[in-house]
């Protein structure tokens, strides 16, 4: 019951007061001899205690807020954490075979990242914090859910911050690592060791579903991964294109289509910037088009040539969209807000003589959890427009 305490500054006892569970480590005032990742207890000057919280001995970001009770955060409390947040998806993913289970600060698990693929679960570990508490995450995940096969996507750059080597593998169980999973009523094949993120992409699984009821004509699914959009809209369209840079997403594109039995649907590997220049220039007509690229700006510092890169998109794709078209438009740049990309689009309908209407707003599905006072859990945009 001895937890170590680190004392902070009255700065980081504001930013626990405002909701937010990130302290530098310039707002710490000593943490000598505290061994990397341990739960630690935050007191003021005065001794008055704050919270508990994981800390790192690399990062600048040097703890993360996990509760304000003076309850010691052990295996129990993690537990009824991870199980609050797994209640949680069986009430808003019902019916959903992959989903997010813990999503980081989203479920007040910073740096954790559990998801559910069918029988199996993916995890990442991405301080020192929650890489010590794996082990005992494991046991919690197999002692409720009993999966089949565990596996580790540490294999992700942020790791290094904390000094933590990248790694993947499987965990615990066994068998095969490519789970078949039917979303929104369509058959998707995911490799849960060799896919991109933890095997695909769960927080726009709503998006799909949602984008599903605008699709017509002939589309175009820029940035398509294994079909995700693609896939789940072919039976409303007439042909489906589908373009992506990497041959891998498009053979698992391929062999998806085949599960599905869907013939209308091409694939092209292409850098999607060319292609939407080259597409215009051919006299390439689309009636729906949807446009997920990867994060332009992972860092603060690329916002400007984001928004270029965002307002570029746009603007060809506009160029190529039928009268009456829809285009669904995402962004999963965190420094890049709805407002932002608002503003890009407008400027992009204004260059294009397009007069834009805005559908739907919406953001990443909700087993992504978006907390009100930290804004950084908010980072998907998928806008569903009309332009006549
Ligand atoms: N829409 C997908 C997820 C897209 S993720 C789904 O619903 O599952 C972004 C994709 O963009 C990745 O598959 C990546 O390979 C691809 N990509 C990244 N840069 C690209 C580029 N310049 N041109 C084409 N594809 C690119």
């Amino acid at each position: 019951m001895s937890l170590p305490e680190i004392q902070i500054t009255s700065r980081a006892v504001d930013r626990i007061v405002s909701g937010h569970p990130w302290i530098y480590r310039s707002d710490i005032r000593e943490a000598d001899a505290i061994e990397p990742g341990s739960v630690v207890r935050l007191v003021d000057r005065r001794r008055r205690f704050w919270g508990q919280a994981l800390y790192s001995s690399q990062s600048q970001l040097a703890l993360r807020l996990l509760t304000r009770e003076d309850r010691e955060f052990d295996r129990a409390f993690l537990a009824e954490r991870i199980l609050e947040a797994a209640h949680y998806r069986s009430r808003i993913a019902q019916g959903a075979q992959a989903y997010r289970v813990v999503s980081s600060e989203g479920d007040l698990l910073p740096s954790l990242i559990i998801d559910r693929y069918g029988d199996c679960f993916v995890i990442q570990t991405l301080s020192q914090g929650t890489e010590r508490l794996k082990s005992i995450v494991i046991e919690i995940l197999q002692e409720h859910f009993s999966p089949r096969m565990m596996v580790e996507r540490n294999d992700v750059a942020v790791r290094s911050v904390e000094g933590l080597p990248e790694q993947k593998g499987v965990l615990a169980g066994g068998g095969e690592c490519k789970v078949r999973i039917e979303e929104n009523g369509i058959q998707f094949e995911f490799d849960l060791l060799e896919g991109q993120k933890t095997g695909g992409f769960l927080d726009q699984r709503e998006n799909r579903a949602a984008a599903r009821e605008y699709a017509r004509g002939k589309m175009l699914d820029c940035f398509c991964y294994q079909g995700g959009f693609a896939l789940t809209m072919a039976a409303r369209c007439e042909s489906v294109l589908g373009i992506d840079s990497s041959r891998e997403a498009l053979e698992g594109a391929r062999r998806n289509q085949a599960l599905n039995e869907i013939r209308q649907v091409d694939w092209r590997e292409a850098n999607c910037f060319d292609f939407l220049k080259s597409a215009d220039h051919d006299g390439l007509r689309f009636d729906t088009i949807v446009l997920d690229p990867p994060a332009f700006a992972r860092h603060k510092s690329n916002q400007e040539a984001a928004l270029r890169a965002y307002k570029e998109l746009n603007l060809r794709a506009l160029k190529i969209l039928n009268p009456d078209g829809f285009l669904i438009t995402c962004s999963c740049s965190f420094h890049v807000s709805e407002a932002d990309l608002l503003e890009v689009i407008a400027s992009a309908a204004l260059d294009a003589h397009r007069t834009v209407s805005v559908v739907e707003r919406r953001t990443q599905s909700r087993d992504h959890p978006i907390l009100i006072t930290v804004p950084e859990t908010h980072y998907l945009k998928c806008l569903i427009l009309r332009a006549l």
